[in-house]
Order: C-alpha cells, then structure tokens, then sequence
C-alpha cells in the first residue's frame, strides 16, 4: 500500500488538469492553492516516486527544471525559448529508428528528440512590438 494516499491524490489530479508539462515548482504552485497545508518537498517527493514507479513521465527537454506528464506513448517535445512552455509536437514518433540495435549491438531501450524555438503566443508577442 502506498503512503501519503491523499496527497498522492491531489497531485495526480492537478497533473491530470494541468497542461503542457509542468514543472514540480508549477504542480506544487497549482496544488497549493487548494491546499494550502502540502508543503513543497511532499509534492516533489510524489512525482518523484511517481515516475519511478512509471505512473508519471519525466519529460526529457534541456530546461533547468524537469518537467512531468502523465504516462502517454512516446512522443516528441516542442520547447519555446522565450516562455518555457513545453507542448506535444504532432508528428509520429519514430520508433523504427531504435533498430539500429541490430547493427552493433548497443541495445536501444528509446530516444528523445526536442525541437526548439518560439511558440504561437511569444510569436504573437513579438509581432504586436514590433508595431
Ligand atoms: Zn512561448
Ligand atoms: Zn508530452
């Protein structure tokens, strides 16, 4: 049985409604809100049990902080430069790219790629000051 059930709870839910892979800072920022008594160290110790445990992901991008999804196939990662902000890109994964195991032997257990660059809204942004 799991310990801390509750809180457990509570941050699975505010991973479930929040969008666009938070961070553990912006998942404890959510959480405390409605529950002003979770201190921070319990909700970053959750998702850390949590993607151990494989009921959450980490989401694999070059940002100080590491950010969370709820489990999902493999899939590729655009990151805005300006905002931060982390969406699902709508091309397939490639999975026939891991076959290359086959041709010297390393065994390929998955692989990341992050696109970067600057999202609709920061786009936006940018355009509208420069008016
Ligand atoms: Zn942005
Ligand atoms: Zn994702």
């Amino acid at each position: 049985m799991k310990r801390n059930t509750l809180q457990r709870q509570i941050v699975m839910n505010a991973l479930k409604k929040m969008h666009n892979h938070p961070t553990a800072s912006q998942v404890y920022a959510y959480v405390r809100a409605d529950y002003p008594t979770i201190s921070k160290a319990t909700v970053f110790r959750i998702l850390n049990q949590e993607s151990e445990e494989g009921t959450i992901m980490k989401v694999p991008v070059n940002d100080s902080e590491m950010h969370y999804e709820l489990k999902n196939p493999p899939h590729y990662h655009l990151r805005c430069r300006i905002c931060g902000k982390v969406i699902d890109a709508p091309f397939p994964y490639q999975a026939h790219m891991e076959d290359v195991e086959q041709v010297n032997g390393f065994l390929i257990e998955g692989h990341s790629i992050e696109f970067y660059g600057i999202c609709e809204e920061c786009r936006k942004a940018e355009k509208s000051r420069m008016r």
